[in-house]
């Protein structure tokens, strides 16, 4: 802890202190001053503000769709993933819409200099450098954070967002020492802090590989992987972007990617280093995340697999060093040196960084309120990678979730808390706060259940009014959002209206078009939801022309969209094609709306609750469920359980 003569009390005073100005307390901070709080940034170091500890790259599959969200509610990671974005890729661009996912590589300079702009631009936001070591507290409220040279700021509410940083542990081999991650300080005196303070709390770990030279690397031995939007790429006439302000010209230069292998020989020399292993000899305590393993726990595992593709990725467009995705590992330096050599085009390879991994405190967030505010200590709110998540994406979101609820606190305003079937960011929190985690939790498609309606492509529609009315969407991204709303509903509203008849339409247009002639009248809406039918078939149509059908219409040309129009087209055709699953699926929600939603009173006594099983009983009594909905989802709560639970409320009236 900070030991100072005399503790100096900042004279300002703050509604909202997020400590850590990773991704989580960056979106946080921006979140809650974007509301109109008054808001403090504290982190070690401003120089690092939105930095990536890992992979440059923001995005993929469930990931893309918290980032598209983040930015509906006006945060700033897709922004900043468009301006440092060198190569985009739409995955699963061949499946249906709901799994659909952007992926950016990001330059990670430009990506953290576009968050450092957002921040030091944004109005109520002050940044402050220096390590927090304490919290202030009077009685179970925090009201402040005090840093290492003991400056003690006061502020109504504090979001903590310390990432990997708290007593955190690196391991290269049998060597460890103490640090946040690579190249910065660990927070080991905060760390002692809370646990004095008996939060619930664990170690995990996660790892990342050696960094290498790329002058040293012989692309010609390697299978280039171009973006879209290039030639040679697999979408080549397509650039996504990622956020909804963003535009093609943000991007700056694009360029490609690199594929390269394991092969038997680097398997051997990986191997050969499992006795010095800091995961298999137990020097490491923690569990790492399974879906994003090391390399020396895919050969464990995976014996009978003789190769692995490894993706060399551009750092960025101005420096020579490459991150080799595939390769995470904390196996000793003369392993890594000698297993990255044995791969081709990488044999005389130098080594920038070695691999490490990293041990760090997270908190069991069963322990949380919906909003993420502790339950024993009023006013502090955790987020991100100390909640038991990874990557980058999930920290965003979290940040903006926790900051802005800190704020809504500090305005003395109810929390919100958007609902599994609303956003990726309610099955995030519901999954964290009801099912707790084992390892670090990473983002699926497949963790919701309403996935066919929460797509990356309608996420502002889902989420931008609710943004608006929280104070977090600009004038700037409200009009535009209108714009392209109010043009969807137009256009929607003008295929349903336009009719088309065998005697309007020539036989061979319709042949063309729909492989068949028509044989009575449809609106334009109803052959769109035909398979494989376009909205640009549909306008290519040519009627007679005395027939007096309008087809084409100006309302969705590029002229008063800009790039906006494809997404509009996007969103007709998607309307038009899914509108039977998705209105059932809507049907399913309201149906379970009212049980999900039915509040169970915090004092409620579960020994009461006649047949009740004791473990059923326990479960409850820790893990205090706000409502019905979240009870349901605790792990070993049985429907039957539920249904006894509700015959229980009904009595108390
Ligand atoms: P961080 O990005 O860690 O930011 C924490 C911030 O808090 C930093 O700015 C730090 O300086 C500041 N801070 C901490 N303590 C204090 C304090 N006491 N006072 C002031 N400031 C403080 N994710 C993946 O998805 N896939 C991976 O393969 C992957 N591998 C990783 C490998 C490594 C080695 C590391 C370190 C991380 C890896 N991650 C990976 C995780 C990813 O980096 C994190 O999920 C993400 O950065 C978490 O964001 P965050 O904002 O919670 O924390």
């Amino acid at each position: 802890m900070a030991e100072t003569a005399s503790p100096y009390i900042y004279p300002q005073e703050f509604d909202v202190i997020v400590v850590g100005g990773g991704h989580a307390g960056t979106e946080a901070a921006l979140a809650a001053a974007r509301m109109g709080s008054k808001t403090l940034l504290l982190s070690h170091n401003i120089e690092t503000l939105g930095q990536m500890s890992c992979n440059p790259s923001i995005g993929g599959i469930g990931k893309g769709h918290l980032v598209k969200e983040v930015d509906a509610l006006g945060g700033a990671m897709a922004l900043a993933a468009d301006e440092g974005g060198i190569q985009f890729r739409t995955l699963n661009s061949s499946k249906g819409p709901a799994v659909r996912a952007t992926r950016a590589q990001a330059d990670r300079i430009l990506y953290k200099a576009a968050i450092r702009r957002m921040l030091e631009n944004q109005p109520n936001l002050w940044l402050f450098q220096q390590a927090v070591d304490d919290l202030i507290l009077e009685g179970d409220r925090v009201v402040g954070a005090v840093t290492q040279v003991g400056i003690r700021f006061r502020s109504r509410t504090v979001v903590l967002t310390a990432g990997t940083f708290l007593d955190g542990r690196i391991h290269v081999g049998l060597n460890n020492y103490q640090a946040g991650r690579a190249g910065d300080p660990p927070a080991v005196s905060l760390s002692a802090r809370l646990k004095e303070l008996q939060l619930p709390q664990g170690r995990l770990k996660t790892g990342t590989p050696p960094r290498l030279d790329g002058r040293t690397i012989d692309f010609s031995k390697c299978t280039e992987q171009p973006g879209d939007g290039v030639p040679g790429g697999d979408n080549p006439d397509h650039l996504p972007v990622f956020s909804f302000m963003g535009n093609r010209a943000m991007h700056p230069r694009q360029i490609s990617c690199w594929i390269t292998h394991t092969n038997t020989q680097t398997h051997d020399i990986i191997r050969s280093g499992f006795d010095r292993s800091p995961m298999f000899t137990g020097k490491i305590e923690g569990v790492g995340p399974r879906y994003c393993p090391s390399v020396e726990d895919k050969i464990n595992r995976f014996a009978d697999k003789d190769s692995h593709q490894i993706f060399l990725e551009p750092e960025g467009l101005d420096t020579h060093e490459v991150y080799p995705n595939g390769i995470s590992t904390s196996l000793p330096f003369d392993i890594q040196y000698a297993l990255v050599r044995s791969m081709p085009g990488l044999e005389n390879c130098h080594i920038l960084r070695p691999g490490y991994a990293i041990e760090y405190d997270y908190f069991d967030p069963r322990s949380l309120k919906s909003s993420f505010e502790t339950r024993q200590i009023q006013g502090l709110f955790f987020a991100g990678q100390i909640n038991g998540t990874t990557g980058y994406e999930e920290a965003a979101a979290q940040g903006l979730f926790a900051g802005l609820n800190a704020a809504l606190q500090a305005q003395e305003k109810e929390a919100w808390l958007p609902r599994r079937d609303e956003a990726y960011l309610g099955v995030l929190v519901d999954d964290l706060i009801t099912k707790g985690v084992t390892e670090p939790y990473r983002m699926f498609t497949s963790r919701a259940e309403y996935r066919l309606q929460l797509r990356e492509d309608n996420a502002d529609l889902r989420l931008t009014e609710t943004g608006r009315k929280l104070g977090l969407v600009d004038d700037a991204r409200w009009d535009a959002f209108c714009r392209k709303r109010d043009a969807i509903d137009m256009e929607t509203a003008r295929l349903k209206a336009t009719w088309v008849t065998p005697r309007t339409l020539p036989k061979e247009e319709s042949e063309r078009v729909l492989g068949k002639a028509i044989e009575h009248e449809y609106n334009l809406f109803d052959l769109l939801r035909r398979p494989g039918v376009t909205y640009a078939d549909l306008m290519s149509f040519q009627p007679l022309p005395d027939s007096k059908v309008q087809i084409s219409d100006d309302a969705v040309s590029r002229e008063t969209l800009g790039e906006m129009v494809e997404a509009v087209v996007e969103q007709v055709e998607i309307v038009a094609k899914y509108s039977g699953y998705i209105d059932r699926q809507k049907e399913e929600v309201e149906k379970s709306l009212h049980f999900e939603n039915l509040l169970l009173p915090e004092n409620l006594d579960y020994s009461q609750v006649a047949a009740l099983s004791f473990e059923v009983r326990q479960k409850l009594t820790k893990h205090k469920p706000q409502t019905l909905g979240q009870a349901s989802r605790i792990s070993g709560i049985t429907p039957a359980a539920i249904s006894l639970l509700l015959i229980h409320l009904k009595k108390m009236g």
